[in-house]
């Protein structure tokens, strides 16, 4: 069992749920309980929005954005400081192997850091209108937002809301999932230890359907901010639409992998590989498409599956572990269900399929990193996102079909071109319709780089200047400043 904090967190006061309830969260890579956590009901998230309201017209509003940027500033270096802490919950709760869960909570970190440097730097606009009007804009706060993150990069998701909120003076309810409560949690005792008051930011653990859906619906809550399954994204705005509230979403994704004959196959391969076993595939901007030309279909595939194979699967506490569990048993029989699926459609393993596992590891809950080959791109397997370490190859004769292929799915998140043709790559990325594009390069997400969907991937831009726009209102001031006192009705 975890020793870490498993209570709601509302007005600054850790406290059990109004009606006492609680919810058993996992150690997926052993099948074991770790903790007990409160779960919170609609009496919980209407004692969250009176404590974020009443910060948010009192101790948050009186805070200048210098004092804003310090507290972020102070909590990043809180993170920071307690990152083998955190990394080792985060692992323990989630299944990712440890040292990425490390390298996650560095961006959460510099994303605290982004967006501190962002409080003091909310600029609006000024313009003459006429000879006898002055008009300039001011960018306020939304109010109080709710965010609602899913299981898979617990605490980035949680960095990603809650630094562009707060550096705007908003004030926060945040929902982790159920699967992964522990370090948000945590997070909301570090922000009071750094000088956040109290009710600036709230958490409340609970199942999406109920606290979920009471935030979405909440007359008190002027904006959600999701992450999640596009199905879910989808009720949420929904939901949220009765009130108009605002409403950002990222959403899932199928994202493609294309690889060019004059591409550098062996970096593709590792670059590949990186794309989609990094957190075992559940990873929203997961490559899960390879798409590859003709000449060098057969090479890539050969290369790349060899390499999947050695890819250690195993202890997610463990330095070489590359691979961990999936968040759960359940999760994991979804995905080799749609690797089954993809089978029966003709396609054919080229890697993957039967498990080892040494030790005390519940060995349902992982999936080997499966490759499929000859898969079509209207077939099941690459057209649903799986969510797990499972890549499709589909072959492609030309550039155009590359780019059919590439667009020909509702999603439209990331992608990655391969190719040694610098024009080519940059044409490519024109062409494909998502939100980031990678030319020989697996990654796609940086702080400071914009981050989100086209199509059924979502709206709104993260990680950037763009998401100061997700989190705040702008106003016209108009100033009159005629020498004679006006008379519109010639009265
Ligand atoms: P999910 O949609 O099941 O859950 C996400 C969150 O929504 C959880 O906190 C959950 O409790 C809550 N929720 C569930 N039903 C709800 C409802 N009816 N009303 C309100 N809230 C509800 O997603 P998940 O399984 O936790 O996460 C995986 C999904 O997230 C994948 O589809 C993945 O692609 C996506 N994702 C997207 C991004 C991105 O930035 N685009 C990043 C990470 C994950």
């Amino acid at each position: 069992m975890s020793d870490a904090p498993t209570q709601l967190l509302i007005n600054g006061e850790l406290r059990d749920a109004a009606a006492g309830a609680t919810f058993a969260t996992f150690d997926p890579a052993r099948g074991a309980e770790l903790a007990r956590v409160a779960q919170a009901g609609a009496d919980d998230v209407d004692a969250a929005v009176t404590a974020a309201r009443s910060a948010f017209d009192g101790a948050w509003a009186k805070t200048s954005p210098a004092k804003r940027a310090r507290a972020l500033n102070r909590l990043a270096q809180l993170l920071d400081e307690q990152t083998d802490a955190l990394a080792e919950l985060e692992s323990r709760n989630s299944g990712k192997p440890k040292w990425q869960c490390v390298a996650e909570i560095k961006v959460a970190v510099a994303t605290l850091e982004l967006f501190a440097g962002t409080a003091q730097h909310l600029y609006g606009r000024s313009h003459v209108v006429n000879p006898s009007v002055v008009a300039y804009t001011l960018r306020e706060p939304i109010g109080v937002v709710g965010a609602i993150i899913p299981w898979n990069y617990p605490l980035m998701m949680a960095a990603w809301k809650v630094a562009p909120a707060l550096a705007t003076g908003n004030t926060l309810i945040l929902k982790p999932a159920s699967a992964t409560p522990l370090t948000a949690i945590r997070l909301g005792e570090l922000a009071l230890e750094a000088g956040i008051p109290p009710g600036v930011l709230n958490i409340v653990p609970g199942p999406g359907t109920e606290v979920g859906e009471a935030m979405a619906s909440h007359p008190g809550i002027d904006k959600i901010a999701f992450t999640g399954e596009t199905a879910t994204g989808r009720r949420i705005a929904e939901v949220a639409a009765k009130s108009l509230k605002r409403v950002s979403l990222e959403l899932g994704g199928k994202s493609p992998n294309i690889v060019f004959a004059d591409a550098d196959i062996d970096a593709a391969v590792i670059g590949s590989l990186w794309a989609i076993y990094y957190s075992a595939g559940q990873s929203c901007e997961a490559r899960s498409r390879l798409l590859v030309q003709d000449e060098v279909y057969e090479a890539f595939a050969s290369a790349f599956a060899e390499k999947a194979k050695a890819l250690k699967v195993g202890d997610p506490l463990a330095d070489d572990t590359k691979v961990g569990s999936l968040i759960s048993r359940k999760h994991a029989d979804k995905v080799r269900g749609l690797v089954q699926a993809g089978l029966d459609e003709g396609g054919v393993l080229l890697a993957g399929g039967d498990l080892d596992l040494e030790g005390d590891l519940d060995s349902d809950a992982f999936v080997a990193p499966t490759l499929i080959g000859g898969v079509s791109n209207e077939s099941r397997i690459a057209q649903e996102e799986v969510f797990g370490p499972v890549v499709t190859l589909t072959r492609f004769s030309d550039e155009a079909e590359a780019v059919r292929f590439a667009n020909g799915v509702r999603y439209g998140l990331a992608a990655t071109v391969w190719t040694a043709d610098g024009a080519r790559g940059h044409r490519v990325a024109q062409r494909i319709r998502s939100g980031a594009v990678g030319i020989n390069t697996p990654f796609i997400a940086f702080p400071g780089v914009p981050f989100g969907g086209f199509k059924e991937s979502g709206y709104g831009r993260e990680q950037s200047l763009e998401a100061l726009d997700l989190y705040t209102e702008t106003k016209a001031v108009l100033q009159g400043t005629s020498a004679k006192p006006i008379n519109p009705f010639g009265v």
